[in-house]
């Protein structure tokens, strides 16, 4: 099989990889095995020494990185560059303090000394999608790296050129050779790398059938997993909310990535008493959204990343609008080359829509008017998801108290969109997955969590 990478922007094809061969994926996998067993072996000090390297290429080729994101799945290029910029802003954050998250923990028990350590499991399979064809690697590399774990990639087929670059990247910064590596293989060959008994654990970001294939399988050979998979995250705007800046907010994270983002803001639930208004704001402010060139500095909704994936969004549009949902905005695909698809608002949406009970993952709102707040919560947890969710009031007591006990999510915002930060756990419940990347809690998904008891 043949991977191509083709411009979602104008259609053509930029460059096509040859599938590696089982026998070269095996040997590739024995050679990060070998790297791994002196890895493991190099202190933290020395391994945050990489890191901090790899930061610094980032940084300083940002641009060259932003432009291939931009190429080969039609990111606009402002956010292209800025996740170039956030992967070194997560290795240096774990370049400063893996060590001091992996640090032994001394328990007291009946023993002369007894504590807990934290220690490598071996190589990492992580299968990872386009649509943060950077930043999706490098939170779990970080990490995963510092914590003494080797990794192999399968990328998304689209990025191929992504995953090559990510593990040049990490050679040029002086990591040992191998132990970041890139299979460039079609999603066939998944089962039979995890059934590889060098490979010890899989991370999965993408959707959730693919995290329910992979779960299956990692299951059946007692592999453990973390699955980032699909959101439909709910906006609950509240009667009492600064609705200006709430719409704002609303639609930066509705457009974010083009609407590509698995924490995007994907249902807008709004009280009747206010829901006029809103829709009002929200369309005038979707309709001045520059769609267009992504390579365009100014350009804020870029082309979808392939068209098959645009083709799939305008069917889930026509099918909620024939089973009542009204389109106050676009729901047109635009003449012309590119994978283009318009900022879409959809109102009156309710369950059994696929604009409620699927995930949209393109540049579409769906607005879901209801009498109050309660009927708003008991709506907003009504979804197979749990991965973000937000909630917008002046009244922060009762907005904290919302996300923090009410809402069925993995993070909850108030007053503000759902976001990553290093610093923070993120994750899902539900069909959003398991598990936590980012934050302390990412870093110990994959070590041996030893005990050692001294008499
Ligand atoms: P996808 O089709 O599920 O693909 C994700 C990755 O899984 C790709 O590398 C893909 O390979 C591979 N894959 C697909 N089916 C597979 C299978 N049966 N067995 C093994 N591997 C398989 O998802 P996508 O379209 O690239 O990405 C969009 C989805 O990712 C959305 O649902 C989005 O919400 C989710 N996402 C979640 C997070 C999060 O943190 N929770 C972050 C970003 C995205 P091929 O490309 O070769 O098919």
């Amino acid at each position: 099989m043949v991977l191509h990478s083709i411009n979602p922007a104008t259609g053509q094809i930029i460059n096509a990889y040859n599938e590696m061969s089982p026998e070269k994926v095996r040997d590739s996998i024995q050679k990060t095995h070998r790297s791994f067993l002196e890895w493991r072996q190099i202190p933290f000090s020395e391994r945050a020494l990489f890191l901090k390297k790899a930061a610094l290429l980032l940084n300083q080729n940002s641009e060259k990185f932003a432009r291939l994101m931009t190429e080969e799945m039609g990111k606009p290029i402002k956010q292209a560059r800025a996740e170039a910029e956030k992967c070194a802003w997560v290795c240096e954050y774990y370049a400063d303090n893996a060590e001091l998250f992996l640090q032994p923990e001394v328990i007291k028990t009946d023993a002369s000394k007894s504590y807990v350590t934290y220690q490598p499991l071996g190589i990492i399979l992580a299968v990872m999608p386009w649509n943060f064809p950077f930043w999706q690697v490098f939170r779990f590399a970080a990490p995963g790296l510092m914590a003494g774990n080797a990794a192999v990639l399968k990328h998304a087929s689209n990025v191929s050129g992504c995953a090559l670059a990510i593990e040049e990247m990490f050679f040029e910064a002086g990591f040992p050779d191998s132990i970041f590596t890139t299979l460039l293989i079609s999603s066939k060959q998944v089962n039979s790398i995890i059934e590889n008994p060098l490979i010890a654990a899989v991370t999965l970001t993408g959707s959730a059938p693919a995290g329910k294939s992979v779960a299956k399988k990692a299951g059946k050979m007692l592999k453990k997993t973390v699955l980032e998979l699909g959101g439909s995250d709910p906006y609950l705007v509240l009667p009492d909310a600064d609705l200006e800046g709430a719409v704002s907010t609303c639609i930066n994270s509705r457009l974010i990535n083009s609407g590509q983002s698995c924490i995007a803001a994907k249902r807008f639930i709004v009280p009747e008493i206010i829901s006029d208004d809103f829709e009002n704001l929200f369309v005038e402010k979707m309709r001045s959204k520059k769609m267009g060139d992504p390579l365009q500095e100014d350009t804020e909704v870029g082309p979808q990343a392939r068209t098959d994936l645009r083709d799939d969004l305008h069917r889930q549009v026509m099918e909620s609008i024939q089973n009542g949902a009204k389109c106050l905005l676009g729901g047109t695909i635009p003449e012309g080359k590119g994978a283009y698809y318009p900022p879409t608002v959809l109102t009156n949406v309710r369950q059994n829509m696929p604009a409620f009970d699927e995930e949209l993952f393109g540049p579409v709102a769906a607005i879901i008017r209801v009498q109050n707040e309660d009927e708003a919560i008991h709506v907003a947890n009504k979804s197979s998801f749990g991965l973000g969710a937000a909630v917008f009031t002046k009244d922060i007591e009762k907005g904290e108290k919302i996300a923090s006990e009410l809402l069925e999510a993995g993070c909850c915002f108030v007053n503000e969109s759902v976001k990553s930060d290093p610093r923070l756990p993120f994750g899902g419940i539900k069909e959003s997955g398991y598990g936590r990347e980012l934050s302390h809690y990412g870093i110990t998904e994959f070590v041996n969590i030893k005990t050692v008891y001294i008499k």
